[in-house]
């Protein structure tokens, strides 16, 4: 069977390359003899491909050394809690609720303390990002933003600047759009959009941060701690961080996050153009906030877009159906989907709306 054009919004299409590499490895990695699934973590063999995916991270995005760089357990779900254990030092934070992960990430931060929803789109179905304008609280321990809401296509264009530190849940847009690390306090994102393969967080933490854990924060999410232990408190998800690895060092074989975010936008440009002139679909983000990396459209007919989801599937088309809380289609177009990809989409649903107008 061939491969098809996979839009999953995550797990999603890894590159074809780092596949191929992957499957030629799997049984001996390099003159080890073994699978990298099979090493201690503590030998030397594994701590050069752990090593060399920090060091592949800090090169593509230009982390500084005032930063930690950590790979988590529990995806970006378990810093939802994360994040208030190791930052609510004085129980307030401000969230902006962009979207339904947004949302949840306030929820689970509210277990723990004040965490005030600052702003929020949720009362128009997240077609927006919200104004946090004259909203941010000196008083915050940190402010929480989502920097791409996966389900219903829409990213910040820019970021909020208070006093508190900003955190960034960037799960679907880490290493597609270029950002200055030095605007964030802490940076965190599940790898299987954008990263690698799923069940790893990548973090990257200021280490002035450090020290303002509760004190009833388990070790095994003690920041702090799990950078004094390379992570590896206990086992890490060593096969995922070697995954990481891989594609973080393709991406910068094809130029790096500069280059690839150039190739991002000409992709989203080239399908919104195509949808927008379509007189058949229609996308329902706000076209000033529009996601470079999840691209959702409706026909205005859920038959016709249940119909779309299978014609698509039939011609090679891979998991386009939308998100239950928008409906209609979403086409996940992350770093590895090939502009090849997108062309391909546009001519199918060319021809689907032929076939239906
Ligand atoms: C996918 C996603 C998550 C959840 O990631 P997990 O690794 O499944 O915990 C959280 N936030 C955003 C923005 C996402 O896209």
């Amino acid at each position: 069977m061939d491969r098809v054009y996979n839009f999953s919004p995550g797990p999603s299409t890894l590159p074809l390359p780092v596949l191929e590499k992957l499957q030629a490895e799997l049984l001996t990695y390099g003159t080890t003899g073994m699978s990298v699934m099979e090493m201690s973590h503590r030998g030397k063999d594994y701590l050069a491909i752990y090593d060399e995916a920090e060091a592949t991270l800090r090169d593509l995005m230009h982390i500084s050394d005032d930063y930690a760089v950590l790979f988590l357990h529990g995806g970006a779900t378990l810093m939802f809690a994360g994040v208030p254990y190791n930052l609510m030092a004085t129980g307030k934070a401000d969230y902006i609720d962009s979207g339904n992960f947004a949302h949840g990430s306030a929820v689970e931060a509210a277990k723990y303390g004040d965490a005030r929803i600052i702003a929020s789109s949720r009362d128009d179905n997240y077609t927006y990002i919200p104004d946090w304008t004259g909203k941010l609280n000196a008083d915050a321990d940190y402010v929480h933003i989502t920097t791409n809401n996966t389900i219903f296509g829409t990213h910040y264009t820019k970021l909020p600047e208070g006093p508190a530190p900003l955190v960034a849940d960037m799960s679907s847009n880490i290493l597609g759009e270029v950002y200055d690390v030095n605007k964030f306090g802490v940076i965190y994102a599940g790898a299987q959009k954008n990263i690698g393969i799923s069940g790893l967080c990548v973090a990257i933490i200021r280490k002035d941060l450090f020290g303002r854990a509760r004190k009833d924060c388990p070790k095994i999410m003690n920041w702090e701690k799990e950078a004094e232990n390379g992570s590896m408190i206990n086992t890490p998800n060593t096969f995922a961080i070697y995954v990481a690895g891989e594609c973080m060092k393709w991406l910068k074989a094809q130029g790096g996050v500069e280059a690839i975010e150039k190739i991002n936008q000409a992709k989203a440009a080239k399908l919104y153009d195509f949808i927008d002139n379509s007189g058949f679909y229609s996308n329902p983000a706000k076209k000033e906030d529009r996601s470079i990396m999840n691209v959702t459209f409706v026909t205005g007919n859920p038959d016709t877009d249940a119909a779309f989801v299978k014609f698509a599937a039939a011609n090679g088309l891979a998991s386009l159906k939308g998100h239950r809380l928008v409906g209609g289609m979403r086409a996940s177009i992350y770093n590895a989907m090939p502009m090849e990809g997108v062309d391909k989409l546009i001519d199918v649903m060319k021809q689907f709306a032929m076939q239906n107008k």
